[in-house]
């Protein structure tokens, strides 16, 4: 029989790489609780509407790449393929907003797109993200920017560059959208059947084109910062001057408009210098507008997500690792019927003390114990043999410095305790 793989984009993490995950994780978690942000955690399946109506039919996400089935009972269900619209949809379904005002929430969640698989782009993902919902005010937008800089920063991920633009308020944008379909048509005499579609139905979204012949035309476009109302334009000088003054480095991008449709006001989009093609490491925005389209009432908010796979990709990059691999305290080594009889309660015991403990389990020559010690990269070896379980004491081996000292029973964990804390301060 064939044997079988996994599903093509998505990845395995095998235990050297899983470390890297944890602490990634880890790093996240005490970086959000420093900004007073909380997990919030949603299923991974959604009813399919709340991906249509909240990101918008006519995006790439809705129209080409989302993970959609039936159940037994002929509902339409989608893998999620991003955050922003569950949580709005959980804050809104939990009454979120009658315990407080503000909501900052945050999320560590597996993605699913079924985009073409490439380096940095894959079918199941995972991102972390931040959705501070209840403020209307450019100080929300600063403080989620200045959040997703934070944890980079801390990171240690050099090259991080910030890019931001405003794609306004529905006053705003409504008028400009006609604008620039008309700009588009004139410009563009016979597009192909996806610009064309775009150009009718989304036409910010042609702004954000990789095609090196569309960049001309896009580059004399007119643009949304010079046609915003006086609101949508206050509110983006007033997140410029904060982000200058807290000395956050950015530069203005008029053609960065995010693929989504609940977009409002702020976007934003963190790259790395460190990645190839693929260099987005995080994405986000104000979304005043989602709230109102998953059917409640509106709730202003603001978020980013930012891509794990790709944060691990450059920080491997920059030959930068965040965890050491975990390696036992001890590892036993018995020798003989009598003394291996006792190996699962020494390993008891030793677990019970707080040691981590590993031992043969396979019934092997002592030589070929020492060699699974040394593979392990424990640091000490306790051997078990006749005499020494006659005499009730361990022979400890120091596998680094190749020392070795006769303990009795009674001090083992003792003994090891204090030698795992002089080996650690
Ligand atoms: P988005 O939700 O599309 O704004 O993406 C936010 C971030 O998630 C991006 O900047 C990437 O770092 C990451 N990301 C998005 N799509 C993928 C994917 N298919 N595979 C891996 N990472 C992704």
């Amino acid at each position: 029989m064939k044997q079988l793989k996994r599903i093509k984009g998505t990845q395995d993490a095998l235990p050297e790489k899983t470390m890297q995950w944890q602490a990634l994780e880890k790093h996240i978690r005490r970086n959000m609780a420093l900004f007073n942000f909380r997990e919030i955690r949603t299923p991974v399946f959604e009813m399919t509407e709340v991906f249509a109506r909240g990101i918008g039919q006519f995006t790439d996400i809705v129209s080409k790449e989302m993970y959609t089935f039936q159940d037994r009972s002929k509902k339409s269900l989608t893998l999620k393929p991003e955050m922003t619209a569950p949580v709005m949809r959980a804050y809104m379904e939990n009454s979120l907003y009658a315990q407080a005002p503000l909501q900052k929430l945050y999320y560590i969640a597996p993605l699913f797109r079924q985009e073409n698989p490439q380096a940095g782009r894959l079918r199941q993902f995972h991102q972390y993200g931040a959705e501070f919902i209840g403020s209307p005010a450019p100080e929300a937008d600063v403080e989620t920017i200045v959040l997703a800089l934070h944890i980079f920063e801390e990171l240690g991920l050099t090259n991080v560059r910030l890019r931001i633009n405003t794609v306004g308020d529905p006053e705003s944008r409504e008028p400009y959208k006609l604008l620039l379909q008309d700009y588009l048509k004139h410009n563009i005499p016979n597009p192909e059947p996806q610009v064309a579609e775009r150009i009718a139905n989304n036409p910010l979204r042609v702004l954000d084109s990789k095609d090196e012949k569309l960049r001309e035309v896009i580059a004399g476009a007119p643009k949304l910062v010079d046609h915003l109302k006086e609101k949508a334009a206050e509110h983006y000088r007033s997140v410029k001057t904060q982000l200058e003054s807290a000395g956050v480095s950015y530069s203005e991008d008029p053609t960065l408009v995010r693929g989504l449709d609940y977009y409002t006001h702020t976007v934003f989009e963190i790259t790395s210098d460190a990645l190839g093609a693929q260099n987005a490491l995080c994405g986000g925005g104000r979304y005043d507008l989602l709230a109102r389209q998953l059917g409640g009432r509106d709730f202003p908010a603001v978020g980013f997500a930012a891509g794990m796979e790709r944060i691990l990709m450059a920080l491997e990059s920059q030959g930068k690792s965040l965890a050491r691999p975990a390696v036992p305290d001890v590892f036993l080594i018995t020798m003989g019927e009598a003394a291996r009889a006792t190996m699962t309660s020494w390993l008891a015991k030793l677990r019970r003390a707080g040691l981590s403990a590993d031992a043969d389990f396979l019934g092997r020559s002592v030589k070929a114990q020492f060699r699974e010690a040394n593979r392990s990269g424990t640091r000490f070896s306790l051997i078990l043999g006749e005499d020494e379980l006659n005499q009730k004491f361990f022979a400890v081996k120091d596998m680094k410095n190749s020392t070795q000292e006769n303990v009795p029973f009674d001090s083992l964990t003792n003994y090891l305790l204090q030698k795992k804390e002089s080996l650690t301060v």
